[in-house]
């Protein structure tokens, strides 16, 4: 069969909390050529904990790319055409493990894991009330949500982790610096790395010098030769070293929520997007300033194209529980099977009916960063039945988008006149319209929703020594938007948003 002549491709390795991914991008449009999909597996070992196995991750990687390669080659796609390999991960997640067994020492501790709220009272003590150095280095408030307090309860708890640390052969990353030294050669010459933009989200990165910080380091009491080299978001790591893509450059690295921002094009002061996965991350990109926010948003690393390209930096307002209300509904309540079968529920009913639902599982991140809070369910009645409850849970994303981009609004001074969307949950077309309707003003949404493994493609064919991308508006081609527009009236929007504010105050101060 005859194939239309194609431009160099890109992959994009885009490990989630919920999945896997490997996809393949035409560089000269952006059009997804081909992909493939595996969900992980998360552990809940004890309340509040979660876990990954990081092997599995890795073997999902694997998996995705074979399969991937494999759908190329039914389509009578090359592969040898795919120029380079970008990686894209859920940030803050911590592994650590054995550099010459290539080992795991523990299972990867999610971002969402609580097991540090211990940790964190007491080194929360040893930080003076006027003089905040770690959010001052950092951007970030102490919280169970980065990953140095993950680091520092592995080492204080791990009999196997103390150990190769005292033998010199413990290394630890972010799922990003597992998986990259995994794909260069694991314990036969891996590269041990990881971008600016994951480093950021460790609590040891100093983001203004962008190295690791050694009163940081010392504040956690974690030992230095064990983190990796921080490089920037696109430059050449090192070359896959197995599998059907063997020899091709890995060059991009992003965190999740910076890839998604490449991958929308916010590359202008003041741009922002909100991806709806697991989690909900309203990233807005600030330039070359480090903001500080004045209302519970945190600062980070936006990204840094090139190793002698500038640093830009976003404020971020982030959501712990978004998709993850939709996946407890069916793996723990089990009133859907699947994730998509939440709208049709939610159509059913088409209002909550005076019943709100705040998913505190993890405690209340931005605006709050409120650890005591759990999930309420709450205005119930006879009437209540599961539809309205599912409604709730949707409805339930949108507020706190709602309470994120206004806090976004205060400290940028120039409210948004639109919000760019994407992530999993933007295919449920119910939720994307409740969010106009809510957040009163238009929400927009691109034909492709992948843009995390876009802006991880984008930043790897765009290293040094790939070239193969520009990242100019007219590479993105094959992208067209869709527009939900408000369409209840401002007071209606006002009236359920406040009484959302009433349910939050109700979650919180459960837990002591
Ligand atoms: P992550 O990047 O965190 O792994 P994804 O962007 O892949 O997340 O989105 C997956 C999440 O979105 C899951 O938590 C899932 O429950 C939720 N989700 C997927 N499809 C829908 C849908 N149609 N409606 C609501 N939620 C959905």
């Amino acid at each position: 069969s005859k194939k239309a002549v194609l431009g160099p491709l890109v992959g994009a390795v885009d490990q989630g909390t919920s999945s896997t991914r490997f996809l393949v991008f035409n560089s000269k449009t952006a059009e997804l050529l081909s992909h493939h999909q595996v969900e992980i597996k998360q552990e809940f070992p004890r309340e509040g904990w979660v876990e990954q196995d990081p092997k599995e991750i890795l073997h999902s990687v694997y998996e995705c790319i074979e399969k991937t390669c494999e759908k190329l080659g039914q389509l009578n796609i090359d592969i040898s055409n795919i120029k380079a390999i970008g990686v894209s991960n859920q940030r803050e997640t911590t592994v650590v493990w054995d550099k010459l067994t290539g080992e795991p020492l523990y299972n990867a501790v999610v971002w969402l894991d609580l097991r540090t709220q211990s940790t964190v009272e007491n080194l929360s003590k040893r930080i003076p009330g006027n003089n905040n150095f770690v959010k001052s280095k950092t951007g970030l408030p102490l919280s169970t949500y980065f990953s140095a307090v993950k680091l520092r309860w592995l080492l204080d708890n791990v009999r196997k982790v103390q150990k190769a640390v005292e033998e010199k052969r413990a290394l630890f990353g972010t799922i990003d610096s597992w998986l990259i030294w995994s794909l260069t050669g694991g314990a036969n010459g891996g590269v041990h790395c990881t971008d600016v933009t994951n480093a950021s989200r460790t609590m040891l990165f100093n983001i203004h010098s962008l190295e690791w910080d050694k009163e940081l380091c010392e504040f956690f009491g974690i030992p230095m030769e064990i983190l990796p080299n921080v490089r920037s978001s696109s430059e050449i790591y090192g070359l896959m070293k197995a599998g059907a893509l063997e020899g091709v450059p890995i060059s991009g690295c992003l965190g999740d929520q910076s890839a998604a921002l490449v991958g929308q094009m916010c590359f202008q002061d003041g741009q922002a997007k909100n991806t709806y996965g697991t989690g909900c991350f309203l990233l807005c990109n600030t330039g070359h300033k480090c903001v500080f926010s004045d209302h519970g948003l945190l600062t980070t690393v936006a990204y840094k194209l090139g190793r002698d390209k500038p640093v830009y930096y976003a404020l971020e307002g982030s959501v712990a529980i978004a998709g993850a209300v939709i996946r407890w509904l069916r793996d723990n309540l089990g009133i859907i099977q699947s994730s998509e079968e939440i709208e049709k529920l939610a159509k059913e009913v088409g209002t909550s009916y005076g019943c709100y639902f705040v998913p505190a599982f993890s405690g209340l991140y931005a605006p709050y960063w409120e650890p005591s809070a759990r999930g309420i369910i709450c205005g119930l009645t006879q009437f209540t039945n599961k539809c309205h409850i599912a409604f709730a849970a949707l409805e339930a994303v949108c507020f706190q988008t709602r309470e994120i981009l206004d806090a976004m609004n205060r400290d940028c001074g120039i409210p948004l006149s639109h919000l760019q969307v994407d992530g999993g949950m933007t295919s449920n077309k119910i939720l994307m319209q409740l969010q106009a309707d809510i957040l009163y003003i238009p929400v927009v949404k691109p034909s492709m929703p992948e843009t995390t493994a876009l802006g991880a493609a984008m930043a790897a064919g765009a290293a040094e020594g790939v070239g193969v991308w520009s990242l100019e508006p007219e590479d993105l081609s094959a992208v067209t938007m869709e527009r939900f527009e408000p369409q209840i009236n401002a007071e209606e929007s006002e009236i359920r948003y406040s009484t959302w504010k009433k349910a939050v105050m109700k979650s919180m101060g459960w837990v002591t």
